[in-house]
């Protein structure tokens, strides 16, 4: 089997730690250099938080690009640098996995039409945790025969947007199979704004940030007598290394700009 080469983007961000551990550890990976706005010319052993994991550390995409032979670019940062970064990347010939959210439609756009020009893959997916992933398709199916839905994402409270990517995600997978409806009572009004949350198509969706949260989400039916809720827990930033791993196997064989791990996991 052949060695991937992976690059990755944001070594020392929560998620690029990770990303960076599992690409160490994973047989057939190599760890062909680090994009970090910060040490640039260092060896990541060098800096400290990596134990002995040795990787040349570069400012600039192109520089490392150029000077550096990779498969795989793993972007973990933010959106701008991110959408930078996986341009870049197409354009050294190297196939983008973006971990990154907050991609505009217009983003996703171009980088579509980069993938079809170069013939590359490039898989961009705002939520890798496999088990989130199959908690929406599983949601998907519910819907069908459950058209009353709710849902309720909880998450640490630096998160910035709310709702999440991945309750909005949930909410457009369900609408995909559910009749249109507006969920509760055609007349309620609400006494306190925000009580009933943010509507989508007729789903509400509820938003709960506190500190000890990492990412969680519930979707809970109701039906004549009974209930079925769907809930996926994220406790760590780990939870996320299996999708990103599935998604780097996967980059390797497509030539087109997959969106979303659910596209990916059968
Ligand atoms: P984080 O801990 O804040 O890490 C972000 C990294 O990006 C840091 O290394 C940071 O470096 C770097 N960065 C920020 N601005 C930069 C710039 N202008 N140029 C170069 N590097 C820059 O965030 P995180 O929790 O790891 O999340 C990273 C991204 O992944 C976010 O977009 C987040 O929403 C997303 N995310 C995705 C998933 C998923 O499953 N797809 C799960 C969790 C998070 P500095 O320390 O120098 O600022």
């Amino acid at each position: 089997m052949k060695t991937i080469k992976i690059v990755v983007a944001g070594p020392r961000g929560r998620m690029g730690t990770e990303a960076v551990k599992l690409v160490h550890e994973t047989e057939g990976y190599e760890l062909a250099a680090v994009i970090d706005r910060k040490h640039d010319g260092q060896d990541l052993k060098d800096i400290g938080g990596f134990g002995g994991i040795s990787a040349k550390i570069y400012s600039d995409i192109d520089r490392c690009l150029s000077e550096v032979k990779a498969d795989v670019l793993i972007d973990l940062t933010t959106p701008e640098v991110g959408m930078k970064h996986t341009t870049a990347a197409l354009k050294h010939g190297v196939r983008p996995v973006v971990g990154t959210t907050g991609f505009t439609d217009e983003n996703l756009a171009e980088l579509e039409s980069l993938c079809e020009e170069k013939g590359l893959g490039c898989i961009i997916a705002p939520n890798f945790a496999v088990g989130a992933v199959l908690m929406m398709k599983f949601s998907q199916m519910a819907a069908k025969y459950f058209p009353d839905v709710e849902i309720i994402e909880m998450h640490h409270d630096r998160k910035l947007d709310a709702p999440s990517g991945t309750a909005v995600k949930t909410a457009q997978m369900i609408a995909e199979v559910r009749e249109q409806k507006e969920q509760g009572h055609p007349d309620e009004h609400e006494t306190l704004k925000g009580a009933r949350g943010a509507n989508m198509q007729g789903m509400h969706i509820h938003s709960v940030r506190l500190p000890g949260l990492v990412a969680h989400q519930q979707v809970m039916f109701g039906a004549d007598g009974q209930t079925l809720t769907l809930r996926h827990d994220s406790y760590n930033r780990a939870s996320f290394m299996s999708g990103v791993k599935l998604a780097v196997d996967e980059v390797m064989k497509i030539n087109v700009l997959v969106y979303g791990l659910e596209n990916i996991i059968e």
